[in-house]
């Protein structure tokens, strides 16, 4: 089969690799319908995540078909069409039981990472009862694609950590797919205005059209004075980081109103300022988290229901054939106005 394949840094290239087998009964092997291409899968490319060594065949995120169940496997059978989860979890380990299925004694992030990932014909699930999901019915399976991950995340990492309430104020700093996730997600409870602060003029357009209520482009103006002008000068309640550079979280710590909350989702490879001085007396938090995708199910309820839609998040399609251009293109996403790119097979 044809396999997306992470060759070292800076290295990655389609080839030829075996169809992957059941190893343990609670395998399930699928063969992939539509995948796509995550910021983590760029981090990895750079050779930021020394979890992922050479040779491993990338991504986290996919539709599929069960094409063989193992023996233990007993709610899905050969021909279901399932949503692939980011996040492994066996649903029994200390850490399952506790909700934080991204700690999974048994998974956690293991696809396209510590394991063969989704960018191939066929990808082995492990512990498949707990780690794929039906496909609700008469959705579009390729929008679908989109609570892989990044809707999960944006909510789980951003707006419930962020303690987004009826009425909040919000800022979300960074407006790639996650960021946008949030921003979508956050309107599930009602606050009373998002603002979101990016450099990209188009991403700034992206985020006014999913619903942001202000946006600053903070290579322009000074993203403190925007905020604190637009907030009569009290700061947000939940400031969402989404980027993951020491710049982003600094300047989140400058916009967060006394009571709130930072919440971190963005992937940092290096350690940051914290402005103890400003923040010992604000009665603020900071929070951390790997997506749990615990909410996957309620957000799929949601998105079945038609009140949840982010179809509007797939900018580019490829085939599969051609997934080293969608790479390429990914990369230099600012440049060619993408947020997710969907692969079909
Ligand atoms: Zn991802
Ligand atoms: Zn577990």
């Amino acid at each position: 089969m044809k396999a997306l394949v992470y060759n070292g840094k800076g290295k990655f290239a389609l080839e030829d690799k075996p169809v992957p087998q059941i190893q343990e009964p609670t395998d399930a092997v699928v063969k992939v319908l539509y995948t796509t291409i995550c910021g983590t899968d760029l981090h990895i490319v750079k050779g930021d995540v020394a979890t992922c060594t050479p040779g491993r065949i990338l991504g986290h995120e996919g539709v599929g078909i069960v094409q063989e169940p193992g023996s233990a496997v007993s709610r899905f059978k050969k021909g279901d069409h399932v949503l692939i989860n980011c996040i492994s979890s066996c649903a029994t380990c200390d850490y399952c039981r506790r909700g934080m299925y991204s700690h999974c004694e048994k998974g956690g992030w293991i696809l396209g990472n510590t394991i063969n990932g989704t960018q191939a014909e066929y990808v082995r699930i492990p512990v498949a009862d707990s780690s794929l999901h039906p496909v609700p019915q008469g959705v579009d399976e390729k929008t679908l694609v989109m609570f892989s991950d990044i809707l999960a995340t944006g909510f789980e990492c951003g707006v419930q950590n962020g303690k987004v309430q009826p009425g909040s104020t919000v800022a979300i700093v960074g407006a790639g797919p996650v960021g946008l996730a949030a921003l979508m997600t956050s309107k599930l409870y009602s606050p009373s205005l998002v603002i979101m602060v990016d450099q990209d003029p188009n991403r700034l357009k992206v985020a006014q059209k999913f619903g942001a209520e202000y946006v600053v482009n903070s290579a322009e103006v000074s993203a403190e004075e925007e905020v604190m002008k637009i907030t009569n000068n009290v700061g947000c309640d939940a400031v969402i980081e989404a980027v993951g550079v020491p710049a982003t979280l600094e300047l989140a710590q400058d916009l967060v109103a006394p009571g709130g909350t930072i919440a971190n989702v963005g992937v940092h490879g290096t350690s940051c300022c914290l402005k103890m001085e400003k923040l010992w007396d604000r009665n603020m938090s900071i929070t951390t988290r790997l997506v749990d995708t615990t909410t996957t199910p309620m957000l799929l309820k949601l998105f079945a229901a038609g009140r949840l839609n982010p179809k509007d998040f797939i900018t580019h399609e490829f085939n599969f054939k051609d997934m080293e251009k969608a790479y390429t293109t990914f990369q230099a996403a600012a440049q060619h106005q993408a947020l997710k790119m969907l692969i079909s097979m």
